[in-house]
C-alpha cells in the first residue's frame, strides 16, 4: 500500500479537524493506530445507513496501492474515512498499519477455516505452510482444491526457521535428551542471506527469505545453477564469495536492492561474486522430500555436483556439549557468526520456528530489534538522524519495550536515506527526539546484557552496535523479553 503513518495522520487530521497537538495526545493515550482513528473520528463522519460492504474493500485497497504520492493517497483515505463509522475506521487503520492486535493468532484462523470447510486442520495447516499464503489457502479450500497446493517448482515454500539456544548444553538437552545415543548435526551459521533455489527443465529461480524472486540480481549464480544436470529445490545461504573465502556482508548488500529506493546493481557480478551454500533439499527429481528426515535429504543434497558457485555446506556430527563447543569455535575462527544444530531425524517444516533447528550465537550475541525512536546526531552527524533507540517485544502483551540506544553503523548515504524515511514516519516530536513508526528492524551486537532500570524492558546492553539492517524480517520476528531473560540469566529489573 505504501501508506505509512504520515499519510494516515494527514487523512485523520483532515477529516476530524483535529490539531496536531491533540492528535499526539490521543495517540499517546492509546498507542494504537486503530483506537486513535476511532477516537478522533467519533461524531466527525457522516456514514450512510448501511455499513461499508466488505466486497467493496478489495477494489478500494487496490486503488490505494495504485495511487502515487502522499497527497493522492491521503485524499483517497480522507474520502473513505469521511463516510465510515468510527469503529469501521478503527479496523481500516489497523489493517493499513498491519498491526491488528486483536489477539487472533494465525493458528486460530487456520482452525476456523478448517471447521468451515469441513477439512482436517492438519491438511489446512500443511497447505498454509507450503504456500505461506493463508488467503490463497482459503481460496483453494472454497473450490475444494486444497490438494493442488503441494510443493511445486517455481512456487517458493516458506523457510524452516531455527530457535535460539544460549549454549551447547541447551542444545544437547533439546536434541539428545537421552544419554548415549546422541547424534547432533551442526553446520556453520553463515552470515549471508537465506535463499531458496528452484531448478527444473532448464529454468532457474532464486527466492529470498520473504519469498521474493531475486534471480535478476544474481544472473551469474543462476547460470551456475542452470548447469546442474538434475532438477531440485534447495535451501541455503547466499554469500559474497571470492577466492575460497566469504566476503563481508556489506559487500553482498551492494548487490541487493535495499528497502528504500535503489535496486541492486546488475554489473557488480564480476567484482562481487556470490556463492550459494546449500544446507537442505526440499524436492529432488519430481519427489517431495519435505516429510523425509534430514538424513535422507542430506544424502540427496550431497549427490549434487558442487562447485565454486554452488556449494554443499559441510556437517559436523557431534555427540556431546564439548564437541558442539569445539565446532562453534571452529566456525567462529572461520569468520562465521555461530553454529546451527539440527536433528537428523527431523522433517522439513516450512515456516515453523521449532526446536529441531537451533542456533547458537554465544559470545557474540545479537538481538533483532525494532527502531522506535531517533535523535539528531552531533558533530559530523549534525543534521541527520543518527542515534537510534530500539526495542524488543514483550511476548505476553505484544508491547514494544526499549532496550538500548546505538549510533547508526550505516554508511553516510544510508543514514541520509533513513533520515528522510524517519522524518516521514515520525509519530511524535519531543525536542531532539522523535518517536517513530516501528518499522525498521536492526540486528544489534553487544558484549553483554544485564538487568537495569535504564530502559523499559528492564535490561541494558553493554556496547550495543548496529550490525546490520534486517529488512528481511518482520516486526513479529524481533526478539522477545523472554529471550533477553534467557540470555541475561536473570529477570528484568522492571516489573511488567
Ligand atoms: P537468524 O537470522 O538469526 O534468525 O538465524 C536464522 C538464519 O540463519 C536463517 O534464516 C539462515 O538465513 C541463516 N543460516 C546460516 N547458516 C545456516 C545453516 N547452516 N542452516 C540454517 N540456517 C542458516
Amino acid at each position: 500500500l505504501q501508506t505509512g503513518w504520515a499519510i494516515l495522520k494527514r487523512a485523520l487530521l483532515a477529516v476530524s479537524g483535529t490539531r496536531e497537538a491533540d492528535f499526539r495526545a490521543t495517540y499517546r493515550k492509546y498507542s494504537d493506530s486503530g483506537e486513535t482513528a476511532e477516537s478522533l473520528l467519533a461524531g466527525k463522519t457522516s456514514p450512510p445507513a448501511a455499513p461499508w460492504p466488505l466486497a467493496e474493500a478489495p477494489a478500494w485497497f487496490a486503488r490505494l496501492a495504485e495511487l502515487r504520492g502522499p497527497q493522492a493517497k491521503a485524499e483517497h483515505l480522507e474520502a473513505r474515512f469521511a463516510v465510515l463509522r468510527p469503529v469501521e475506521a478503527k479496523y481500516l487503520a489497523k489493517i493499513i498499519t498491519g498491526d491488528l492486535r486483536i489477539g487472533l493468532k494465525e493458528g486460530l484462523v487456520e482452525e476456523a477455516l478448517a471447521a468451515h470447510f469441513g477439512i482436517e486442520v492438519r491438511a489446512l495447516r500443511e497447505a498454509n505452510m507450503l504456500t505461506g499464503d493463508l488467503g490463497a489457502v482459503a481460496a483453494a479450500a472454497t473450490g475444494g482444491e486444497l490438494a493442488r497446493l503441494g510443493i511445486r517448482t517455481f512456487r517458493p515454500v516458506q523457510f524452516m526457521l531455527a530457535s535460539p539456544e544460549p549454549d551447547a548444553e541447551g542444545i544437547v538437552k533439546r536434541l539428545a535428551p537421552a544419554e548415549g545415543e546422541a547424534e547432533i548435526w551442526t553446520e556453520e551459521k553463515y552470515d549471508g542471506i537465506r535463499c531458496q533455489v528452484h531448478k527444473a527443465q532448464g529454468r532457474v529461480a532464486l527466492y529470498s527469505r520473504e519469498l521474493r524472486e531475486i534471480t535478476g540480481q544474481f544472473p551469474d549464480l543462476a547460470r551456475a545453477v542452470e548447469a546442474v544436470p538434475v532438477d531440485f529445490i534447495g535451501d541455503g545461504e547466499l554469500l559474497a564469495w571470492s577466492n575460497g573465502k566469504a566476503l563481508p556482508f556489506a559487500e553482498l548488500q551492494k548487490r541487493l536492492g535495499r528497502k528504500i529506493g535503489a535496486v541492486g546493481d546488475l554489473f557488480l557480478g564480476e567484482e562481487i561474486p556470490v556463492s550459494l551454500w546449500l544446507y537442505d533439499l526440499l524436492w529432488f527429481e519430481g519427489e517431495s522430500l519435505l516429510k523425509s528426515p534430514l538424513r535422507k535429504r542430506r544424502a540427496r543434497l550431497e549427490s549434487l555436483p558442487a562447485g565454486e558457485r554452488l556449494q554443499v555446506a559441510p556437517v559436523t556430527r557431534c555427540a556431546n556439549a564439548s564437541e558442539i563447543d569445539a565446532a562453534f569455535l571452529a566456525a567462529r575462527q572461520r569468520g562465521n557468526e555461530g553454529l546451527m544444530a539440527k536433528d537428523p531425524a527431523s522433517p522439513y517444516q516450512p515456516g515453523r520456528r521449532g526446536h529441531q533447528w537451533l542456533k547458537l550465537k554465544k559470545a557474540y550475541a545479537t538481538l533483532d530489534v525494532v527502531v522506535v525512536g531517533v535523535e539528531w546526531g552531533h558533530g559530523k552527524r549534525r543534521g541527520v538522524l543518527s542515534d537510534y533507540t530500539f526495542a524488543i517485544r514483550d511476548e505476553r502483551s505484544g508491547e514494544l519495550r526499549t532496550i538500548g540506544k546505538a549510533y547508526s553503523g550505516l554508511t553516510d548515504a544510508e543514514i541520509a536515506e533513513y533520515t528522510e524515511y524517519f522524518l516521514e514516519h515520525t509519530i511524535e516530536e519531543k525536542g531532539r527526539y522523535r518517536l517513530v513508526e516501528p518499522s525498521v528492524i536492526l540486528e544489534v551486537a553487544f558484549d553483554s546484557i544485564q538487568p537495569s532500570t535504564r530502559h523499559q524492558s528492564g535490561y541494558a546492553l553493554r556496547f550495543p552496535r548496529i550490525k546490520r539492517l534486517r529488512d528481511d524480517k518482520k516486526i513479529g520476528e524481533i526478539d522477545t523479553l523472554a529471550h533477553c531473560q534467557t540470555l541475561a540469566g536473570a529477570p528484568p529489573a522492571v516489573e511488567h
